[in-house]
């Protein structure tokens, strides 16, 4: 199945209330998005499953949530100060800027077209700053967090403490992260706000090897599980050259988006790098001492970081489906189904009676009451029911409870299966049940 265009899923989004653009009505704001009723609900769930499968469903694993705005001394300590930098050049003509390492600088500038006006490259830091409290003076100079990890390596003796865990084990957080990128763009890959899903999984540094495996394999499950399509995703092992300042490996799990293979998620092995370094610039010993072995070292750290948003993505352009269905007078029509896992999908039941008839709504409004107490279910009697299915097709809800005039008679529904389209009678005492039975966790 080839993969729908950019401008397919973004129009998608927009319409069906998944993503919008932000501040719309004051004309937007470059590149800022926000999640309407159905993205929220699809994030939201994204998150949820992340958290049940990598934090209740292991032993080895605890969360926690760290404050956006840290002392300025923990950028200093991680290094973000001084390298967490993009090469930055300018059109001295039309003052576009690019990423130099994103473009050919022998090449004239892609917006104005004229050659030799690109400046230098000058490194550009991409933390956003702001002032903590009422003075603008450097003294109180602070910076929105450029990843969620830190917190992590900050709190590490913390819940090393008071969650009784013992090495191997990690910390995972989900929350949001902020870089002021010179070139964000392509819808939601990369925008200046964003949210992650991070995990520090602390080791013995002998074991390093093995667990890089094991997080690699686990990420590919995670993958799996949202749907995304696995032809379209490939693991680039990053060259010494381009690691990061902490890394000393990392593999990128790029996916095959319509404006080209870029990264999804990374994998990398961070060293001792931040425990040491916050040792260094706190004073505080952030070494983990062995009950068992006696043995006093400082943890090593492999570290899956997954961008939420760009999952979304992700899952939006695999689920997305155009398929032949057959029409009410015997034709064919083209239907577009968002095929998301159960457990991802924003909608789980939408309940319509037939028409707008007050007898078709009495049965059918307590019905959406009583499920939705389970599963998120929408209610709507508007339009022909044909244009209804077509609708929760499109943002991909895996079943439809039809109300009808039998209904009133026989205390039976019937229930549409998005992906067959098959329809089955069930009595309206027995939905749960069903539900319960169907609906994939
Ligand atoms: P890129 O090379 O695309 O700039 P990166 O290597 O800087 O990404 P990391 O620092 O590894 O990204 O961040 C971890 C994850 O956070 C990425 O894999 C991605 O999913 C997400 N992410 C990073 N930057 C952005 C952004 N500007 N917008 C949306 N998601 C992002």
């Amino acid at each position: 199945m080839s993969q729908p265009s950019m401008d397919t899923i973004v129009n998608l989004a927009k319409t069906r209330g998944f993503v919008f653009p932000g501040s719309d009505i004051y004309g937007g704001l470059a590149n800022s998005w926000d999640y309407g009723p159905l993205g929220v609900e699809l994030k939201n769930n994204i998150k949820h499953e992340w958290w049940k499968r990598f934090v209740h469903g292991r032993i080895d694993m605890v969360g926690q949530d760290g404050a956006i705005i840290m002392n300025p001394k923990v950028w200093e300590a991680s290094g973000h100060l001084e390298n967490f930098t993009d090469p930055l050049v300018e059109c001295k003509n039309c003052h576009e800027r690019y990423r130099a390492d994103q473009i050919d600088l022998t090449k004239p500038c892609a917006k104005c077209g004229k050659s030799e006006t690109l400046t230098e490259p000058a490194s550009f830091n991409m933390m956003f700053k702001t002032f903590m409290g009422p003075k603008e003076e450097s003294a109180s100079t602070v910076y929105l967090r450029p990843e969620t990890a830190q917190a992590i390596f900050v709190d590490f003796p913390q819940v090393l403490m008071t969650s009784r865990k013992r090495i191997p084990f990690g910390i995972a957080q989900i929350g949001k992260a902020f870089r002021n990128e010179i070139t964000p763009g392509n819808f939601i890959f990369r925008t200046r706000e964003f949210e992650q899903m991070e995990i520090e999984y602390f080791v013995h540094p002998d074991d390093w090897k093995e667990k890089f495996e094991m997080w690699l394999k686990e990420l590919h499950g995670w993958i799996d599980f949202c749907g995304i399509k696995k032809e379209w995703v490939h693991e680039y092992e990053t060259p010494g050259s381009e690691l990061a300042h902490y890394s000393e490996r990392t593999v990128d799990l790029e996916f095959d988006f319509p404006f080209g293979k870029s990264e999804l998620y990374g994998l990398a092995y961070r060293t001792d790098h931040d425990l040491k370094k916050h040792s260094e610039y706190s004073g505080r010993d952030l070494s983990y001492t062995d009950t068992v072995t006696g043995e006093k070292y400082i943890p090593h750290v492999i570290e899956p970081s997954l961008g939420v948003d760009r999952t979304l993505l992700a899952v939006m352009l695999s689920a997305y489906t155009e398929e032949e269905a057959p029409t009410a007078d015997g034709g064919v029509d083209k239907r577009v189904v968002m095929k998301f896992p159960h457990a991802l999908a924003p909608i789980k039941i939408a309940v319509l009676p037939l028409s707008k008839k007050p007898e078709l709504r009495d049965v059918a409004l307590p019905i959406v009451e009583k499920l939705s107490k389970k599963w998120n279910a929408e209610y709507d009697e508007t339009q022909s029911i044909g244009r209804r299915y077509r609708r929760q097709d499109e943002i991909g809800t895996p079943y439809c409870v039809t109300v009808d005039f039998d209904s009133l008679n026989d205390h039976a529904v019937t229930v549409r299966d998005r992906d067959t389209m098959v329809q089955e009678r069930i009595a309206i005492g027995e939905l749960e049940d069903y539900f319960f039975k169907n609906l994939k966790s």
